[in-house]
């Protein structure tokens, strides 16, 4: 029978964690503060941005909200991100995307201050991770390295297959399994014989963006899977990038949609805003 990885209780868990850290940090008068800000009203994005504001209310993170007409200029934001960037008492700044067509994201991003970029997007935290250097780490697959440590499932060694090579998801993905001494390969959608590759993997990350795309035919027999995808299928209902059902007998361990990898990105970008204010201390 395959274990399902709790990703809601072991994101619970990490809140939890992050709580008592946060309530020592006060006792030495430190507070952890994050700035979060959204251009336009997109509903997609307006349920995320919420959301982060919940979990911070929840462990005591500070947060300041600035909600942004669709028709605000890049030198408008850029003008608001530099404030942020030499406020001493913002920890952290996140720029909710996507932000709208007329605006430059990778300027915006260049902009974040690397001490203050807790979604790890700005290339000077991407290139610290990749040379093993101290630096904020894309929250998603820092998430999955939590689910895999906190499961008891050994890295070390594996044949770790990520399929998708974005920059938020499989790229920071990959690095992360190497520097836990995973033996990584890297899939993409000019990959010859996906399949066989991924029959390979005792640990496949699927991170493709395709509905039930990965089924039994693509799991090797005792894997573990990681699914990353999230979509809404017509009936209403979640699924991710693997076919659950055909692959949850072949597996020692997967994790489900929803419920598995997606509740612990807030988690992580709650971790982030509590390591860049212990470092302010
Ligand atoms: P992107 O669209 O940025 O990247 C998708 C990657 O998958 C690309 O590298 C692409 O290859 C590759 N790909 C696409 N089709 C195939 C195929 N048929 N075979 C092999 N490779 C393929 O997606 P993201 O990385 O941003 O997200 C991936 C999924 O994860 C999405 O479903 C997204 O919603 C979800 N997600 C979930 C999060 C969570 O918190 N749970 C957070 C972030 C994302 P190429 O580069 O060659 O085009």
């Amino acid at each position: 029978m395959a274990y399902i990885i709790d990703g809601k209780k072991i994101s619970s868990e990490i809140k939890e964690e992050l709580k008592e850290t946060v309530a020592q940090l006060k006792e030495d008068g430190v507070s952890a503060c994050l700035a979060v800000i959204q251009v336009g009203n997109d509903p997609a994005s307006s349920v995320y941005v919420g959301n982060k504001k919940k979990a911070c209310a929840f462990i005591g993170i500070d947060s300041k909200s600035y909600e942004l007409p669709e028709e605000t200029t890049q030198e408008e934001l850029l003008g608001l991100i530099d404030e942020l960037n030499q406020d001493p008492a913002v920890d952290g700044i996140l720029v909710q995307l996507p932000i709208p067509a007329h605006m430059d994201e990778k300027e915006v991003i260049h902009a974040i201050s690397p001490a203050k970029d807790v979604d790890g997007f700005h290339p000077q935290s991407v290139g610290a991770l990749s040379i093993g250097e101290e630096g904020f780490v894309s929250c998603t697959p820092a998430g999955i390295i939590q689910l895999l440590k906190r499961s008891n499932i050994e890295i070390e060694g594996k044949e770790c297959v990520v399929v998708g090579r974005s920059n938020i998801v499989g790229k920071p993905m990959a690095m992360l399994l190497l520097r836990e001494n995973g033996t990584v390969t890297i899939c993409h959608s000019r990959t010859k014989d996906l399949r066989e590759v991924c029959k390979r993997a005792d640990i496949l990350v699927a991170a493709i963006g395709k509905p039930r795309f990965f089924d039994d035919s693509y799991v090797k027999d005792g894997a573990v899977v990681i699914d990353v995808g999230i979509h809404r299928g017509e009936d209403g209902k979640l699924c991710g990038d693997v076919d659950y059902a055909k692959v949850v007998d072949k597996v020692s361990a997967i994790t489900p949609v929803p419920g598995g990898v997606g509740p612990m990105t807030i988690a992580m970008l709650m971790n982030n805003c509590v390591e860049a204010a212990k470092r302010k201390r």
